[in-house]
């Protein structure tokens, strides 16, 4: 067996998850305090901010990911990975309890990790509110898969509806691709598509023309709204120009394998049950709670008032808990779950262990100390040790002093298709709202710079590059 022992010193730090919580947690972290173990059934980062993109094929899925072995081999102390998921979390006895969903399997795929601190930063799944039929029928726009699921789907649809033969509203259903949800997913998704449509394959399969159309369903008034006023309005005005139909004020209530069924205000201000029909499907209406968040919730009676996620102290502590910290979508800290907001408390927990661990080797040196104070030899010796203590008092003092998580907001940005973009900034002098051509080329470099690596950043910029040149591959794999 080629995997070192735990070293039975140090704790253990079990990390849950491999996204933007815990992998600038574990990039910050200096593993020679603990022994750290992560687990996540996805064994890479994903830099989701360019999923839309992967979708329309603008860019390659592997450019936007980052094999999670790669990184973990260049940390100082080994890190433990298991690709598996954590089934349940038992708070009181402090172990995880994980198992291997992937096809292969050995004969251990479900085993127990115990744990002294546990990171929880599994995110969070697709919110369909119980509306019969979305799970069945629609795509979700959150992993590799579903963007490649979406690539797959929009291209059958495309060469379905020119098959031999087929009718008109056939044809018109086919090629009518519906988003629901008008937060920044669904918006930069119907950016990407309507992009594809009118770059590429109109040019490609000139037959679908004049039916192919992307219908954007949102139950508020507006879309993104997150967003500025102003940059709501032009995000609106450029989906009119690009042809992308916005229903606001509109819900769906039921979904089936060619039609969604919405609900909105008719003129007379009666409500009207409407079936629109659809060859693509992409469900984004947010965020809900996983299993295995939900059932450490029920075990604590501090989270029972807690809806949306692990309610969170100011040092990112579950409620209730000692030894359980919750970082991103699967935690609740009043802020937008968000990758910024992820990123920031994954990157201060890094901060606030490696001070731990620093406060109890200081700790430990202080003991020894006065022990070696209590059997000085004579009084030099003694106001030696004195002074020595002294200096360690007054460096643990400092170490001790990190104040809570604070989030410091960047701004929001998000593509709106046709090489345009919007951006809420804050800067030092105050709010900045923008949007345009050259907010696109700001996008562009603020998500290079995000980037994972240098290697991601270099896929990307040849992605787009490649697309520019060659347009995007329409084959349908
Ligand atoms: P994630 O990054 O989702 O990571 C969760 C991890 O937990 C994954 O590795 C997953 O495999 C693992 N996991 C799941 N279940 C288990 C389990 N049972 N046990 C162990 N591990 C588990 N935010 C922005 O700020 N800017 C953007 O431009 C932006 N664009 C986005 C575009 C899209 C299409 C999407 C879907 C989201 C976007 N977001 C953006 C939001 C952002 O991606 C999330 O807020 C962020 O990923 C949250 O980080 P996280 O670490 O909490 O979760
Ligand atoms: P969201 O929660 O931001 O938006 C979902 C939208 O779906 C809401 O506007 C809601 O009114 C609508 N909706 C819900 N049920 C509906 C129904 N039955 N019919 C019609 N509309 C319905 O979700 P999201 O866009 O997936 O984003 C999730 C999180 O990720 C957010 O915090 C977001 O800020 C973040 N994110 C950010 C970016 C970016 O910054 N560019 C991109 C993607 C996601």
């Amino acid at each position: 067996n080629d995997q070192p022992d735990p070293d039975p010193s140090k704790k253990t730090l079990v990390i849950l998850g491999t996204g933007w919580g815990a992998v600038s947690l574990l990039k910050k972290l200096d593993t020679e305090n603990y022994n750290v173990v992560v687990v996540s059934p996805r064994n890479y980062f994903l830099f989701t901010p360019l999923l839309p993109s992967c979708t329309t094929g603008t860019i390659e899925h592997r450019s936007i990911m980052e094999p999670i072995r790669n990184f973990l081999r260049h940390k100082k102390a080994a890190v433990k990975f298991y690709e598996a998921e954590a089934t349940k979390i038992d708070y009181q006895k402090k172990v995880v309890y994980i198992s291997d969903k992937s096809e292969i399997k050995g004969n251990s795929s479900a085993t127990q990790v115990p744990f002294d601190m546990l990171v929880v930063g599994v995110g969070a799944e697709n919110a369909t509110f119980g509306i019969p039929g979305v799970r069945e029928n629609a795509l979700f726009l959150k992993e590799v898969g579903d963007a490649q699921a979406i690539r797959k789907r929009i291209m059958d649809c495309c060469e379905t509806a020119t098959f031999k033969d087929q009718s008109q509203d056939e044809i018109r259903r086919l090629l009518h691709m519906v988003v629901v949800g008008g937060g920044p997913t669904g918006v930069e998704f119907a950016g990407e598509l309507q992009d594809f449509f009118n770059d590429d394959l109109k040019k490609w399969i000139p037959d679908i023309k004049s039916n192919f159309h992307v219908t954007l369903v949102e139950a508020l008034p507006n879309v993104l709204p997150m967003f500025s006023k102003q940059l709501i309005e032009y995000t609106e005005k450029t989906f009119k120009e690009e042809t992308i139909t916005i229903r606001t004020k509109t819900m769906v209530k039921n979904v089936t394998d060619k039609y969604i069924e919405a609900e909105s205000v008719g003129p007379d201000g009666k409500k009207v049950l409407e079936k629109i029909p659809f060859g693509l499907l992409v469900w984004a209406t947010g965020n809900a709670l996983r299993p295995v968040v939900k059932d450490l919730m029920m075990q604590i009676p501090a989270q029972k008032d807690s809806r949306r996620g692990l309610a969170v102290n100011e040092y990112l502590v579950v409620k209730g808990t000692e030894s359980i910290w919750a970082v991103g979508d699967c935690a609740v800290a009043n802020y937008a779950p968000t990758a910024q907001v992820a990123a920031q408390e994954g990157a201060f927990l890094a901060r606030l262990f490696n001070q731990m661990a620093k406060t109890e080797e200081i700790d430990q040196e202080l003991k020894k100390l006065s022990a070696a104070q209590e059997t000085a030899p004579n009084k030099e010796t003694r106001d030696q040790v004195f002074t020595e203590i002294k200096e360690l008092q007054k460096r643990l003092r400092r170490v001790k002093q990190m104040g809570p998580f604070e989030y410091s907001h960047q701004g929001s940005l998000a593509y709106i298709g046709s090489e345009k973009a919007v951006a809420d900034i804050s800067w030092l002098t105050g709010n900045f709202a923008t949007g345009g051509t050259l907010t696109y080329f700001f996008w562009q470099s603020a998500y290079l710079s995000m980037c994972f690596s240098t290697r991601n950043r270099i896929l990307v910029i040849l992605d787009w590059a490649k697309a520019k040149i060659f347009g995007r591959d329409v084959s349908r794999e």
